[in-house]
């Protein structure tokens, strides 16, 4: 809707890049990353009643109940900064999640402004999921096989030295969350080609080339 900010959305199986890609929009376009799996993860280190619902169905590569997601999404997007316009990442994964987004975004007068949907193949997503860890100070994603700090052991970002891994971030877990994505968000590309807000978008190449296509695609849509 004119005048509007962007309400973007990331859809693509674990590994796909929505991450990384949302990382790179907030600082392209000065975009806000809303990613439902960071908001689990801080709930489930923050202990709270939320965070201890979700740590078991997370471990296990489920998909956490529409309530807790709805909730926690919900207070994220009643802060000012969301005002910027936003990029939802690994929300919604639901029929039920989408509706619920249309009607929130419905109150307040806006609609999706693009669904983006990040295709790449199953297997090499098993591979690029094992091996990824972040740094644990900025965030930057790095990965065992295919990218490494220029210096071991020092982000290339912001000279950390401390790097985590998720524990959901095994091969056993990946096969769990590809399932879980097939099952119940694949089919969300569908309602979102329906309200023509679909872009599909080739994404087994390299991390600049993507988020140069992405970046077309947010100057079309926003202008
Ligand atoms: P992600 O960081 O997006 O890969 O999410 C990690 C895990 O958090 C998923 O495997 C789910 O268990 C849970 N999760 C994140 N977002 C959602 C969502 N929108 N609906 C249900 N579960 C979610």
């Amino acid at each position: 809707m004119a005048g509007s900010p962007p309400v973007l959305i990331l859809l693509g199986p674990p590994g796909a890049g929505k991450g990384t890609q949302a990382r790179m929009l907030e600082e392209d376009f000065g975009l806000v990353q809303l990613s439902t799996g960071d908001l689990l993860r801080a709930a489930v280190a923050a202990g709270t009643e939320a965070g201890k619902q979700a740590r078991a169905v997370m471990e296990a590569g489920q998909l956490v109940s529409d309530d807790i997601v709805l909730a926690i999404l919900k207070d994220r997007m009643a802060q000012p900064d969301v005002q910027k316009g936003i990029i939802l990442d690994g929300f919604p994964r639901t029929a039920g999640q989408a509706a619920a987004l249309d009607r929130l975004l419905a109150e307040a007068g806006q609609r999706v402004t693009a669904a983006v949907s990040l295709e790449v193949d199953d297997e090499a997503m098993v591979a690029r999921v094992s091996g990824r860890y972040t740094c644990g100070t900025c965030g930057e994603g790095y990965h065992d096989e295919f990218k490494q700090p220029a210096t071991a052991g020092v982000c290339d970002k912001c000279g950390g030295t401390a790097f985590k891994r998720r524990a959901d971030d095994n091969a056993e877990t990946v096969r769990e969350r590809l399932a879980a994505y097939h099952a119940q968000t694949a089919p969300l590309i569908a309602h979102y080609e329906s309200q023509s807000v679909l872009e599909r978008v080739p994404a087994m190449g390299s991390i600049d080339g993507i988020r140069a296509m992405l970046a077309d695609i947010v100057g079309r849509v926003s202008a």
